[in-house]
């Protein structure tokens, strides 16, 4: 009989305890910036003299900065401390067709970001890449790079460091860590682009103190990003989240993943510009933006085909909501742009169908725009701030 492991609690050694009372430094700095360090003993709860140590290692180590001073009535003026924004990370963001390289700074700031369209074979994706990375660094050389965080539009396993399921990509199997690696001298991190979004929430968004939250990204597909417990669900092989590939219609749309009638097929960006090429005999079809100017201009055809594609998206979440109970849904994607439009015909959806106590909040992502992007960068910065 098999039995579940239980996490082993082992005694904390001086280092472990060094280590997580940095991170809960740094993390004050990061939060609370500019403080003091009076200031940062009494939030952490930390001896002043503990902290002076750690602030004298993490100014060596320049990631934290010493600012103005304050002013007190009397004694000794305090200096400010906050975090060095010449600490970079550099995000990518790769999407069926089209890729962003950003730059970003330690606080999240965006300092450069430029678009490409993804090579339909990873290869030349890579070599593209790679160029314009050597070009980034060279052109930032007073930074210090931290690494390099790219979120993909699919399950990235972090076993064997493959990308595992993406059918929206459709690139064969392909080392993407190696080369950029060797090619820039940075660490890069692969992550899902919903579970990317996750970190940008947890680390960026407005969701502090919430333990139980699902993203939902919609784009040529659907993805589901998954936190219980205060922890991401990565789930056997990262492919913990697939729920756009559940099939709602056996008899439904063919689907990438080789399915019918998957929860996608119904609710991304894709299906909503099939519902509005089914209703025109028009020849060639508008995107998904164009759509949703459309609608704003008062075409009733483009404002159904949103609209039928808003109810999917709430029907599918109901999934989501009878089987992991989050607290929030948030979710990210163009359709944010329109949220009038979609929220309230979602949270009507999800609503419809609570077991009992109350429906989760849903809401569009804090700086939709950019929320895939700062996952990217959450990515990086997480491995410093995290109390792990
Ligand atoms: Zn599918």
């Amino acid at each position: 009989m098999s039995r579940i492991e239980l996490p082993n609690p082992r005694p904390a050694s001086s280092e472990i305890a060094r280590d997580i009372n940095r991170r809960v430094v740094l993390n004050l700095i990061r939060s609370r910036q500019p403080i003091s360090r009076a200031d940062l003993a009494r939030c952490s709860g930390l001896q002043r003299s503990t902290v002076s140590l750690i602030i004298e290692q993490l100014i060596g180590e320049r990631w934290v900065i010493e600012g103005s001073t304050g002013r007190l009535p009397r004694g000794r003026r305090p200096t400010f401390l906050r975090l060095n924004d010449k600490r970079a990370v550099i995000g990518i963001d790769i999407r069926p067709v089209q890729t962003t390289v950003a730059l970003a700074d330690v606080n999240g700031r965006f300092i450069s970001q430029e678009v490409m369209a993804t090579p339909a074979d990873p290869q030349t994706a890579m070599d593209e890449l790679t160029g314009r990375l050597r070009h980034l660094l060279h052109s930032h050389s007073s930074m210090m790079f931290e690494g390099i965080g790219i979120s993909l539009p699919g399950r990235f396993d972090l076993a064997s460091q493959r990308l595992v399921f993406a059918p929206n990509l459709k690139w064969p199997d392909f080392d993407l860590k190696t080369p950029i690696e060797r090619a820039t001298g940075l660490e890069v991190e692969l992550e899902n682009a919903a579970n990317a979004c996750v970190l940008a929430e947890v680390w960026f968004g407005q969701t502090q103190g919430i333990r139980n939250l699902v993203v939902v990204t919609v784009s040529e597909g659907i993805g589901t990003g998954i936190f219980v417990n205060g922890q991401l669900a990565r789930g056997l092989n990262g492919m913990a989240g697939e729920f756009g590939h559940v099939p709602l219609d056996p008899d439904g749309p063919v689907c990438t993943c080789g399915g019918r009638g998957c929860w996608e097929v119904f609710a991304s960006n894709r299906a909503a510009v099939r519902y509005y090429l089914e209703s025109t005999s028009q020849a060639g079809g508008p995107s998904f933006q164009d759509l949703l100017v459309l609608a704003e201009q008062g075409d009733s055809r483009a404002a159904k085909a949103l609209d039928t594609m808003a109810h999917y998206l709430g029907r599918g979440m109901r999934m989501i909501v009878a089987g992991l109970a989050p607290e929030l849904i948030v979710v990210v994607g163009e359709l944010t742009r329109s949220w009038h439009r979609f929220g309230p015909v979602i949270e009507a959806e999800v609503s419809a169908q609570v077991l009992a106590g109350s429906a989760p909040r849903v809401m569009p992502a804090h700086e939709g725009a950019v929320a895939r992007l700062r996952g990217t960068v959450a990515l990086v910065f997480q491995k410093h701030f995290a109390a792990s």
